[in-house]
């Protein structure tokens, strides 16, 4: 960030310093920290996502209106647990596999088509809103309609109330499928008062609600519960472009003993294709084989079709977007790329002991070993001071060496240091150049002293809290 703006990266620490922030040279700050110091030097800054600059090749195709069809909508369940979204969703793949569609075996993987007078309905099979929710904290809105199941025999449960909070923040539009009509105890007409409290009001009472009775175990009403959704479908008019390369999201992924990483993935826009070069977070692929919901093999996938892809090099996360590139190797490179940054962030974001954050972990309890590793020039002094170091009692926080030696201070005694948690001390010894990198990295905390009692001093002075903070 120094560099960027033009300044000393020690006139930056002075800043933070007078802001009340302790930091060293290379330690991370977030965008909130970086605006106000840009601010404080009159510095003028822009952010940028990562992400843009690596995608800066492929803009935003715009579709030519001329190209868009109508893609079948993309449906999700969601309700209490028990009131019927898993038997909901078999049941209607089941009635579509009956009326003899579909010719292979059904497949779960994640998502299913159904086809009711010829036209498509594509609909997410993990039920319950954590799925829906994980997929939207990572930004993917994959649902055109979202389906609110509620047993007319248990009517308006917590999980209910959450499904609803969780599609209306999502601002997709929501139907009511009424459940378990068949039931002697059933009553819906009290379902339907009981939304009304949530702002569900049915279109029989007046509102604009979609709701309809059904029964996912004899299969009643299920056939007008997908003209409904064809309906919302056309108000909403759902519509992509095939004519481009495909985007998309990754709906579930596993690892595949013989098949190595699959995913099953959804085309929102664009027509994927065997042979085509992929991102998906830190995994990258070039489609070897692709999949649909009834095993079969497939070359082409058109939006809102789900498929199952094999050729990944690593395992993505439901929720990712995915994308088209070039080449295999650019594909490589974006992924590679995000991974990096996400080790970073993740090393960024974990506290690190420091000598400086010791009294706080202290008085926290938070700590009750403080581990060391202790380098020095010559077996003398490492000895005296793993000794003198083993001797501290420090408002009961216990010293433990978990490495002693004489030498410089290694790569592995930083990765050692980092993996326990602990600081290290060096005795007239330096850091060799790749320890050095990756004390940067992981933001390992390395004390060099070349006088024995100052490193005791310093230790018990960090317990109480009471350590000057160094630059
Ligand atoms: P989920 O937790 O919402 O996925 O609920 P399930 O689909 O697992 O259903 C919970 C229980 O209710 C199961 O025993 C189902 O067989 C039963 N069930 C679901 N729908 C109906 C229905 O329409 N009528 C009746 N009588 N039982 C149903």
């Amino acid at each position: 960030f120094a560099k960027a703006i033009g300044v000393n990266a020690v006139d930056i620490v002075a800043v933070l310093f007078r802001m009340g922030e302790m930091v060293t040279v290379t330690q991370s700050m977030s965008n909130d920290l970086i605006e106000l110091v840009a601010a404080e030097m009159d510095a003028e800054i822009n952010f940028v996502d990562a992400d843009d600059l690596l995608f800066a090749d492929y803009d935003e195709v715009q579709d030519d209106p001329a190209d868009l069809i109508d893609r079948p909508p993309v449906v999700t369940v969601m309700g209490h647990v028990d009131h019927g979204k898993t038997l909901l969703l078999d049941s209607i793949r089941n009635a579509d596999v009956v009326s003899g569609e579909a010719g292979g075996i059904t497949q779960h993987i994640g998502a299913y088509q159904v086809t009711r007078d010829g036209r498509k309905i594509t609909f997410i099979d993990t039920p319950g809103h954590e799925a829906f929710t994980a997929m939207r904290a990572r930004g993917a809105s994959v649902t055109d309609v979202a389906i609110l199941v509620v047993a007319a025999d248990d009517g308006v449960k917590p999980q209910t109330v959450e499904a609803i909070d969780h599609i209306k923040a999502a601002d997709v539009p929501l139907m009511v499928a009424v459940n378990k009509i068949d039931k002697e105890n059933a009553d819906p007409v009290k379902v339907r008062t009981q939304l009304t409290e949530y702002e569900l009001i049915a279109e029989e009472f007046g509102g604009d609600t979609t709701m309809v009775n059904v029964s996912a175990k004899t299969g009643e009403n299920l056939d007008e519960l997908l003209d409904l959704i064809l309906l919302q479908a056309d108000v909403e008019e759902t519509k992509a472009n095939p004519n481009r390369d495909a985007r998309g999201t990754v709906i579930e992924a596993h690892l595949d003993r013989g098949r190595g990483a699959v995913a099953t993935v959804l085309v929102q826009n664009g027509t994927l294709r065997v042979g085509d070069n992929l991102v998906a977070g830190v995994a990258s692929c070039k489609v070897r084989a692709m999949f649909d919901d009834v095993g079969e093999r497939v070359t082409e996938a058109e939006p809102s079709k789900p498929v199952m892809v094999l050729g990944w090099s690593d395992v993505p996360d439901a929720g990712d977007e995915f994308r088209v590139v070039d080449d295999e190797r650019t594909a490589r490179d974006i992924a590679g790329d995000r991974a990096t940054r996400a080790r970073k962030e993740e090393l960024a974001n974990r506290p690190r002991l420091t000598l400086e954050s010791l009294g706080d972990a202290v008085q926290e309890g938070q700590l009750t070993n403080l581990n060391l590793v202790v380098k020095g020039d010559v077996s003398g002094t490492v000895e005296a001071v793993a000794a003198e170091m083993d001797k501290l009692d420090l408002e009961g926080v216990r010293t433990r060496i978990v490495r002693k030696g004489v030498g410089a201070v290694t790569n592995d005694d930083v990765v050692l240091a980092d993996a326990s948690d602990a600081i290290i001390i060096a005795f007239n010894v330096r850091p060799e150049a790749n320890a050095r990198q990756t004390i940067e990295e992981t933001g390992v905390d390395l004390r060099q002293y070349s006088i024995i009692y100052k490193a005791i001093e310093d230790i018990e002075a960090a317990v109480k809290g009471l350590l000057a903070p160094t630059f």
